[in-house]
């Protein structure tokens, strides 16, 4: 795919520009201070044409550290609970009731369902098959956290991850599943701290895809290195990251894709995440990936609306 070759590609990246970038549809944790104030076109090590390089706020650009080329070296990672080896839902996806509206919708078992700030989910909705993710990955991994996956995704989960640490890399789990009620937690927290930018740092409830359970945010150590700050999470740097730049390159192959891609913000209604990737299995994942576009670009662009928005 070429890079900003249409007009709301342009309107993308002109938003990218303006706009301070965070984690509309993922982070309940991400710090104010990972704001972007500034985007420019850059190659990456990475085959794919588009990432921008960004600017942290308050880091002026020649104060930023130089961008990593070293892979991590691998550390004595503490051997994996052997996995309960779950096995993947098969359960038939009945056709989708889209004569509803989005705050009623309860979607199938199905893994395109689209989500986006427009097209939301019910409060009652809560996808079947949770598995805790801590009895299938190493500790260090999951970071502690007792974060879920739908059981269709975990397997490829743990083969991505396994292969990525033989690689060298050191992957980290930073959310998974996030209930309805999870989601306006994290919410309210970003309307109290933030009330000027609560939009773009959190997604209201119902309206973000974690609550599907097939998507995972990921985080590297090379990130608090490159953006010069401790203990940063979810910012755009991450596809800088060795990590980040495998997942660029290799996530399709086990069936994860990247849910917002950098020029894509007009259709998801969300800002560039690196770190997002979500579980659609490797057919749909690889012709994304041969695309160059978001599973909700191309569902939009071959299902109807799958709800009748609510009204503001
Ligand atoms: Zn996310």
């Amino acid at each position: 795919m070429t890079m900003i070759t249409h007009p709301r590609r342009w309107f993308g990246l002109f938003c990218l520009l303006v706009a301070a970038l965070s984690v509309a549809g993922c982070s309940a944790t991400a710090a104010p201070s990972t704001a972007i104030v500034a985007a420019e076109a850059a190659a990456t090590a990475t085959s794919h044409p588009r990432p921008p390089v960004v600017v942290a706020t308050g880091l002026p650009p020649t104060a930023l550290p130089a961008e990593a080329t070293a892979q991590p070296t691998a550390t004595d990672l503490p051997a994996a609970t052997p996995p309960p080896s779950p096995t993947a839902s098969t359960t038939p996806s009945p056709t989708p009731n889209r004569d509803i509206l989005c705050s009623s919708r309860i979607p199938d078992n199905g893994l395109l369902t689209v989500v986006t700030l427009t097209y939301g989910l019910s409060r009652d909705y809560e996808p079947a098959g949770l598995v805790g993710l801590s009895g299938y990955l190493p500790h260090d991994v999951t970071l502690g956290y007792p974060t879920e996956l739908r059981r269709v995704a975990v397997t490829p989960l743990v083969a991505m991850i396994t292969d990525m640490q033989a690689a060298g890399l050191q992957p980290m789990i930073l959310s998974g599943y996030r209930s309805y009620s999870a989601q306006a937690i994290a919410r309210q927290k970003w309307l109290e701290k933030e009330p000027d930018r609560a939009n773009i740092l959190s997604a209201p409830a119902g309206f973000s895809e974690h609550q599907l359970g097939t998507v995972v945010d990921f985080g590297s150590p090379e990130l608090a290195e490159i953006v010069g700050q401790e203990d940063i999470e979810f910012h755009t740097w991450f596809y800088k990251t060795s990590e980040g730049r495998w997942l660029l390159d290799n996530a399709y192959k086990y069936g994860f894709t990247l849910s917002y891609p950098f020029e894509a913000f007009d259709i998801t209604g969300f800002f560039y995440e690196p770190w997002h990737y979500r579980y659609v299995g490797v057919a749909m994942a690889t012709q994304l990936h041969e695309e160059g576009i978001s599973l909700t670009e191309h569902q939009l662009a071959t299902e109807p609306p799958p709800c009748i928005p609510d009204s503001p």
